[in-house]
């Protein structure tokens, strides 16, 4: 009989929550009806989503008309960037500033914004992880149309200064998008306090199912403007067209306002998870050295470098321990981590860098395993052991 799975790729995806779940199975089965349907069946299920809307609105301090429906967090931070570049509200604005360690989600389509002309500045990051405000400051010229940094890191679960550089670009008169999609949940977020013109979120990083997202989009102080990328029946006020996929609303919902509820609970909990498994790792793995900042970091998210070991074949290797390499999660192409190279590791470091990512179900039991299964895992790719199944599921 194998071992019962350790989960910690929780920055990858989580599974459902069971109460996601249930709230969900009425609209998989009888409640199948459109949203956008007159009928009753039809106001019944789109009221379902107006709870949602409330739900997912009041997890970030938002009004609900702030809440455009999306296929994830791809999807909403497409929406908010090359939405933004093309509204006529900011015609003559051409520069956009980012973050090398952000998700492709969104250095993709800068890059695609580049090549149509626009000017893209790409901030790096320090040793911790961390943006330089100052170099941001000066970044952010008259010609700034719009400033995206990410929440928290997808990696390293760095934490970066949102507020304050929601006020620097509130005082410049610059759109400011955050990619929330690992913050979301985990950390309080306030759209107002700390100045967010545009939000991305994912379900499926929030126990709620894969497919659903959502960007938030300022209504007032001033209104945020974004052109539609997705034309059709004008769904979600003409931001998105596209049937409402009310399953993965509602559980987008549920999820919501679970987190919101927990979310403190939740920090001190994993961190205290989160620092053991720190500890016991540094005991069984001498010379194992943290990446990102310690403080300004996800409670649940553990990247360090354990010197010598081929990390991507030892998560590929490792029985019953789903950790991550790099971000399995952000790549289909699996390549070394841009994210830790930016922030100064040597090629052979990052080879040797793996991510540990607990959740909402992580127990002290599993925690306690962890170092063993790493250490069998590491003696079997040294020992070129056959990979072990390559699919789990
Ligand atoms: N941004 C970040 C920071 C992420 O971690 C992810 C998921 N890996 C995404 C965006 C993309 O989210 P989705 O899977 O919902 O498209």
């Amino acid at each position: 009989m194998p071992e019962p799975l350790i989960y910690l790729d929780h920055n990858a995806t989580t599974p459902l929550d069971p109460r996601v779940l249930n709230a969900m199975l009425p609209y998989l089965r009888d409640a199948f009806a459109n949203a956008s349907s007159p009928h009753a069946a039809g106001r019944a299920v789109a009221r379902a989503v107006d709870v949602a809307r409330e739900q997912v609105a009041s997890a970030i301090g938002a009004d609900p008309r702030e809440i455009v429906w999306t296929s994830g967090a791809t999807e909403a931070n497409n929406l908010a960037i090359r939405g933004a570049a093309a509204s006529p509200a900011y015609r003559g604005r051409s520069r956009i500033v980012t973050v090398a360690t952000e998700h492709p989600a969104v250095l993709e389509p800068c890059h695609a914004l580049a090549l149509q002309g626009y000017e893209v500045v790409t901030l790096g990051v320090d040793v911790d992880g961390m943006i330089d405000l100052e170099g941001l400051q000066e970044a952010v010229t008259p010609e700034t149309l719009l400033v995206s940094v990410m929440f928290a890191n997808n990696e390293t679960g760095v934490l970066q200064p949102i507020s304050e550089i929601g006020a620097l670009c509130q005082d410049r008169s610059v759109l400011f998008h955050t990619d929330a999609t690992q913050a979301f949940g985990r950390e309080g977020i306030d759209v107002n306090r700390a100045h967010i013109d545009l939000l991305s979120v994912s379900a499926h990083k929030a126990y709620g199912p894969k497919g659903s997202g959502a960007l938030f989009v300022r209504r007032k102080g001033p209104r945020a403007r974004i052109e539609p990328m997705l034309l059709g029946g004008g769904h979600e006020r003409g931001m998105r067209s596209g049937t409402l996929n009310v399953p993965g609303i509602v559980g987008l919902g549920v999820a919501a306002g679970l987190a919101a509820e927990g979310v403190e609970t939740g920090r001190v909990r994993t961190r205290t998870l989160r620092d053991d498994l720190e500890r016991r790792l540094e005991v069984r793995f001498p010379g194992l050295m943290l990446n990102g900042h310690r403080t300004n970091r996800l409670a649940n998210t553990l990247n360090a470098t354990l010197p010598g070991i081929p990390a991507q074949r030892v998560a590929e290797c490792a029985l019953g321990l789903a950790v991550s390499s790099s971000a399995a999660c952000t790549s289909a192409k699996r390549l070394p981590s841009y994210v830790l190279r930016a922030m100064g590791l040597s090629e052979e470091a990052i080879r040797s860098s793996l991510r540990f990512s607990l959740g909402r179900f992580t127990t002290q039991a599993e925690i306690e395993c962890v170092a063993d299964r790493l250490a069998d895992a590491i003696a079997d790719a040294a020992s070129e052991a056959p990979a072990c199944d390559p699919d789990p599921f």
